[in-house]
């Protein structure tokens, strides 16, 4: 599976102990994430993580387009809504790109733990089912 990690700066710290915490289940999945982010689960779990640019300079589109290639399987966006983020509009697309390819995303630490130990379980394979489309998912394969 193809996951996504993006985390605002607050969130940060947030975000290494979630990857800490959950490197087992992480270290069998193939990991994106925006820059800093990306750095900063490298550094929390010795994992390779395909970084893309930072948050403000596009990486949450980059994530975006693959979703929008129903080529994401899951996101964890720790989402910081205390702060306003100069990229809040990129925020919202990308939120918003997932609803429309079912893909699970997980905005803050407890849901992110609900999706991560439920892919443990095996259960993003409702992706299929939901899409219906066997051909949108060569990914799989
Ligand atoms: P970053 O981007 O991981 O490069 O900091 C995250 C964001 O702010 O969207």
């Amino acid at each position: 599976m193809k996951i996504a990690l993006i985390a605002h700066d607050e969130k940060k710290p947030q975000m290494a102990r979630l990857a800490a915490a959950y490197r087992e289940i992480l270290r069998g999945h193939e990991l994106f994430a925006t820059g800093h982010t990306g750095k900063v689960v490298a550094d929390a779990t010795g994992l390779t993580v395909k970084c893309f640019n930072s948050g403000p300079l596009g990486g949450d589109q980059e994530i975006g387009a693959l979703i929008a290639q129903n080529k994401m399987d899951l996101v964890i966006f720790l989402r910081d809504p205390l702060t306003a983020q100069p990229h809040e509009p990129d925020v919202n697309a990308l939120i918003r790109l997932a609803d429309v390819y079912d893909t699970p995303l997980a905005t803050n630490f407890g849901t992110a733990e609900v999706l991560l130990r439920g892919l443990d379980a095996g259960f993003v394979d409702f992706r299929q089912l939901v899409n219906g489309d066997e051909s949108k998912h060569e990914h799989y394969e």
